[in-house]
């Protein structure tokens, strides 16, 4: 997308570029609301990208993941198709972010296969910690009292390829794909609501790095 077309915030939306600008601001106002922003989402994560040779810190990559999430995109090329050709959001992340435009979603990849997965989780247990000290979620205890936590095994982090020699395979559709089983526990309120609190890699030495030439990976249930 070109500067030009990134900066005509004026032009009418369709309804997909509507919802799309609609999803980024509350999820935007959601983040600043209950974390402060995403910079202090993503503070346990260190960056291992030389900062003068970057166009997008990590909390902007971290923040176009959180969309790919919402929006359900199964490829990270559909970011691309989907955010960068759209003006007022490019105009949105220029004003929070101060980028030009949405990342592409090969930067994101590139990015997120070079951090460390541990720093990951403690972001991601880090956001219900803050939920809880909080209070945010102290009326959907227990008797008032207790948080109900569910440990289930049925998440799999899915390869298109043989990813180290511990995958464990299945057959979809006639086709091979490589996977390892996930157990995670969650913290789960009786309105459906369910916030991760910790991922475990089963089986021998797996914890994996998703490797950068791997073109897809994916939690599947
Ligand atoms: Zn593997």
């Amino acid at each position: 997308m070109s500067k030009a077309e990134g900066s005509m915030p004026f032009r009418v939306l369709d309804e997909d570029e509507q919802d799309q600008l609609a999803m980024i601001e509350a999820s935007l106002v959601t983040i600043y609301h209950f974390f402060g922003g995403p910079r202090e989402l993503f503070r346990a994560v260190q960056d291992p990208r030389i900062p003068e040779l970057i166009t997008y810190r990590w909390e902007v990559l971290g923040f176009v993941g959180i969309l790919m999430f919402l929006c359900h995109l199964g490829a990270r090329r559909q970011i691309a198709l989907m955010f960068r050709g759209n003006g007022p959001v490019a105009a949105k992340l220029r004003i929070m972010f101060g980028v030009e435009t949405c990342s592409h979603g090969d930067t994101l990849n590139e990015a997120a296969s070079r951090l460390d997965p541990d720093q990951m989780q403690e972001a991601v247990t880090d956001m219900t910690r803050t939920l809880i000290r909080k209070k945010v979620l102290y009326r959907y205890r227990l008797l008032d009292r207790y948080f109900v936590v569910a440990i289930d095994g049925t998440g799999r982090l899915t390869f298109p390829e043989r990813h180290c020699p511990n995958c464990l395979t299945a057959k979809h559709h006639g086709k091979t794909i490589y996977y390892h089983p996930v157990l995670e526990a969650k913290l789960v309120l009786p309105n459906g609501f369910a916030f991760s609190l910790m991922t475990e890699f089963m089986g021998r030495h797996c914890h994996p790095r998703i490797p950068r030439n791997i073109p897809t990976s994916r939690i599947v249930n």
